[in-house]
């Protein structure tokens, strides 16, 4: 019976593995289309150019040479999207036979956090206003020799199966600065198959390449948008209006924090990593969790295999025409990172936990416990044990446009009160832009959206009293100079978890 039992569960392990092994070549080959999906658009825009009269074409003298600098862009966004996949070591064994493996667990992982982007797909302004959405609707440490600030996971760290693993870095190659790079790459940094490059992984063959929908390109746009909200000096701004307020009131909550026991606090749908970066440089033992390969590959590279600020230029907004200032506007580049995260100061303990934060944080063992719970992408020495503590870990939980990406947002609210300690805090920031509202079709999937009076009606239910509120305007991965630009007015929040022992 036992022996059955153990039987049925090495094959769910296989099938889970290999969908994820699926699930990822798709990934990356949704990276690798990048440039010819690019290249395509410009094609079309040539096509129009070419279907005006010849005095109308007259009076733009300037758009051949327009295209050929968008390519010039196009190359150097791919170059460092190459790079990008050649330091990613892929924490599964690629070269297994996945096809006709299929199962619609991976459609749901694929497409679920995506779908907003999709729903804005045709639209020109797909770029700034589904930027949030498309990369999952809205992914550490202590320095190492060169800027490694990751490290491979111990076996006690890979708890959960079912979880994504992270991706591991590996010291990324010698990297050439970017002026080399446009002298000696010019157009052709990689064709529509990436072949220009030479890589020493079997996974980013071309031949394994596969034909991804242009959605999944569309994904990679507004990775790269991410990138900028994130990682550039142009995204300053957009942090200041959303990490800033939440960076403050996380030092107001824990004025006293200790060095030698520094307070522990969790990210969920951590995106490109910034905001669970700050914290750890604000004195906590940071933790971020995403689920998203599309976002791990971006951050796990930035963060680990940064070697100086402004080490990479890419173009962000050359893939909308649309509301541009000028083409000047359109074909800036932006240095990325604006900061060295291996020098930014990081608490020891920083940590990116890759899986599903429903799957990960519901695991009973968390509760007593922070492990750094599955696997941990960045060091993470400091993961401490409370083995005999009945109640939640985490001193506070950060929530920064997450809370709508949920199918069932009373389950998030549900397992951030179980995992928060007694008295800790959850310090939420975001609109309630529910990721699965629309997605009809689907029989199995399920949206709950809540109205904000609901959703705290629930939070006090999971005993959380509301300490602060405030309503603050943002944008979301926009173009600062773009003519159009959305905002939300995003509920700001710090609830208690209510003590119901007296000390
Ligand atoms: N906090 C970041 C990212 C917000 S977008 C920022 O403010 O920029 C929402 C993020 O949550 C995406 O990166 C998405 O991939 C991630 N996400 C969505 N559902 C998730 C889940 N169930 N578990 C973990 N991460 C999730």
């Amino acid at each position: 019976m036992e022996i059955e039992e153990d039987e049925e569960r090495r094959r769910q392990r296989k099938l889970e593995e290999a969908l994820e092994v699926k699930s990822l070549r798709r990934i990356i080959s949704a990276y690798l289309n990048y440039p010819e999906a690019a290249e395509e658009d410009v094609r079309r825009y040539e096509k129009s150019f070419k279907k005006l009269p010849p005095a109308h074409k007259a009076l733009l003298p300037h758009y051949p040479s327009k295209f050929q600098n968008l390519r010039r862009c196009i190359s150097l966004n791919s170059y460092f999207i190459f790079t990008m996949l050649q330091a990613f070591e892929p924490p599964l064994d690629m070269s297994q036979d996945v096809d006709g493996c299929k199962d619609p667990y991976l459609e749901n992982f694929e497409h679920g956090h995506c779908h907003s982007e999709e729903r804005n797909a045709s639209s020109c302004q797909s770029a700034s206003t589904s930027g949030r959405m498309c990369c999952s609707n809205h992914a550490e440490a202590c320095s190492q020799e060169k800027s490694n600030i990751m490290s491979n996971p111990t076996t006690e760290e890979v708890k959960s199966e079912q979880q994504h693993e992270p991706i591991f870095g590996s010291g990324a190659g010698e990297v050439e600065n970017n002026n080399e790079i446009a002298e000696c790459c010019s157009n052709d940094v990689a064709d529509s198959n990436g072949n220009a490059f030479s890589s020493p992984h079997d996974w980013l063959d071309p031949s394994l390449q596969l034909n991804v929908p242009l959605v999944d390109v569309d994904k990679v746009r507004c990775i790269i948008r991410n990138i900028v909200r994130d990682w550039a000096a142009e995204g300053e701004k957009e942090r200041n209006q959303c990490y800033k307020p939440i960076l403050e009131e996380l030092d107001a909550q824990f004025p006293n924090r200790s060095k030698e026991s520094p307070p522990a606090c969790l990210v969920p749908g951590a995106g490109l990593g910034r905001l669970a970066l700050e914290i750890s440089c604000l004195g906590f033992i940071s933790q971020g969790n995403e689920f998203s390969y599309y976002m791990m590959i971006c951050s796990s590279f930035i963060l680990n295999h940064t070697e100086t600020t402004g080490q990479w230029t890419i173009y962000p907004w050359i893939h909308s025409n649309c509301n541009s200032l000028s083409d000047n506007d359109q074909l800036r580049p932006v240095s990325v990172p604006d900061i060295h995260p291996a020098s930014a100061g990081i608490t020891e303990g920083f940590s990116m936990c890759g899986g599903d934060f429903v799957e990960v944080y519901n695991d009973s063992s968390q509760i007593g416990k922070v492990t750094g719970a599955s696997y941990s992408m960045y060091i993470s020495t400091s993961c401490f044990v409370a083995d005999n503590d009945p109640l939640g870990v985490w001193d506070a939980v950060v929530t920064c446009f997450f809370i709508d990406t949920a199918h069932n947002i009373i389950e998030y609210i549900e397992i951030i009160s179980r995992i928060l300690k007694e008295g800790g805090v959850w310090i939420n920031f975001g609109p309630l832009l529910y990721h699965f509202a629309d997605m009809y079709g689907q029989e199995d999937d399920m949206s709950i959206e809540l109205s904000l009076e609901d959703v705290k009606k629930i939070a006090f239910h999971y005993g959380f009293e509301l300490e602060k509120e405030q309503t603050i305007e943002t944008t979301y991965t926009t173009n600062p100079r773009s003519m159009m630009q959305n905002h939300y007015h995003a509920a700001f929040w710090t609830m208690r978890k209510k003590r119901t022992t007296t000390t």
